[in-house]
């Protein structure tokens, strides 16, 4: 793209940030580089890349990409999101504090508490959703403070305006994972978040096809911590699914604009059906968010979860589905839909969940970008058989 007078908008940017034509060939799109080492001139001269642990140009313009897209000034993209989470974490010493939302994804809750817990790190998780809880978790040890908004499956918001302010005036970093929204429908870094999250997974991927995970960062000594950390501990994201993920995020916005679509007209109508006792989704009225949700949102997106009564309720729904297909993740372009309690969340264990709200008869839909109808009728029909 040549020097435009205004900064393009985000599809544009999600089109053409780091995905010029290569120098080489005019080649539309970023090549695979596939090489793990690259001839240099001569001792001490090289062309700016010496080992791909450390730089590969096809991950090069993710980062670039993703940069652009969230608003930082880094970004580190990793073999999962899971990865990019421990990544994060390595800014952390034996004896600092985190302070977390309670419904966090449930691998971010296992790594916490089964993995980095051994390392002298210690976690608080609050109800994120009123914001004074966390300015009462913060204590003198606490570096990081770690929302998710909205939750997985139970659909709360963290007003990460509010949070940040309060992270801010005691010295803490705020990180937020946007994987539910993607970029396209928030932006954190514009309220006020120091580090965002994603499991490119989801719905920057939007294919259902790769794994990744990146940290899109706002200091310059997050860039060279971060940096540092991929090429010491190797976690980083192989050339292939770069390139898938920059192909994925070139149909972004139009991804998300149906899928937020999807969305409401889906939550309408399982709001409206018998079978289902009660609809967590931030687009509809009656969510104590809703106003939170217009207001830090551009969107409400395509996450759904339902109560459905009983697991047998929810097993009859799930066996009765001919479009829909039960699996685990989220953020696809085909409708996904999982049972949180036996798959997501089994290892928050039976307390954990009853603490949450998950119940056995809860399930979460995933809504894609198939023709609303279709998913509609699919639905219905699957409840119908209850
Ligand atoms: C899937 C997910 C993760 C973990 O990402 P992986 O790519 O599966 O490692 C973290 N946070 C949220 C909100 C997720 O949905």
């Amino acid at each position: 793209m040549k020097e435009m007078k205004k900064r393009p908008g985000f599809a544009t940017r999600a089109i053409h940030d780091g995905q010029a034509s290569d120098a080489l060939t005019g080649a539309v799109n970023v090549p695979i580089y596939l090489t793990s080492t690259y001839q240099q001139e001569e001792i001490g001269k090289n062309k700016g890349h010496e080992y791909a642990r450390l730089t590969n140009p096809t991950r090069d313009a993710l980062e670039v990409s993703l940069c652009s897209l969230e608003g930082g000034t880094s970004a580190h993209v990793f073999g999962s999101g899971m990865a990019a989470i421990t990544a994060l974490c390595t800014m952390m010493k034996s004896g600092d504090h985190v302070v977390c939302s309670d419904n966090v994804y449930g691998g971010t809750g296992r790594l916490f508490d089964k993995v980095l817990t051994n390392y002298g790190l210690t976690f608080t998780y609050v109800d994120t959703s009123v914001a004074e809880n966390v300015a009462a978790a913060i204590t003198p040890a606490t570096k990081l403070v770690h929302i998710e908004t909205p939750t997985n499956p139970m659909m709360s918001l963290t007003d990460i305006g509010a949070v940040a302010k309060i992270c801010h005036a005691k010295g803490v970093e705020l990180s937020v994972d946007n994987t539910f929204l993607s970029p396209y429908l928030q932006q954190p870094i514009a309220l006020g978040a120091d580090i965002v999250m994603h499991s490119t997974t989801k719905f920057l991927n939007g294919h259902s096809d790769g794994l990744g995970g990146v940290l899109i960062c706002t200091k310059p000594e997050h860039a060279e911590t971060f940096r540092f950390v991929q090429k010491c501990t190797g976690g980083i994201l192989s050339p292939f699914e770069s390139y898938l993920l920059l192909r994925g995020v070139k149909t972004l916005a139009v991804r998300m604009k149906q899928h937020d679509a999807n969305g409401r007209v889906v939550a309408d109508f399982l709001k409206s059906h018998a079978k289902v006792q009660r609809v967590f989704y931030p687009g509809l009225g009656e969510h104590p968010q809703h106003e939170l949700a217009k207001r830090q949102q551009k969107g409400f997106g395509s996450m759904i979860s339902m109560e459905l009564g009983s697991l047998e309720k929810a097993n009859a729904f799930a066996k009765a589905l001919r479009l829909g297909l039960l699996a685990e993740s989220l953020g696809g372009v085909e409708t996904l839909i999982c049972h949180p309690a036996t798959m997501t969340h089994a290892a928050v264990g039976a307390e954990g969940r009853a603490r949450l709200g998950i119940t056995d008869g809860l399930m979460r839909v995933s809504v894609g970008i198939e023709d609303v109808e279709d998913i509609v009728a699919d639905l219905g029909q699957a409840l119908d058989r209850i």
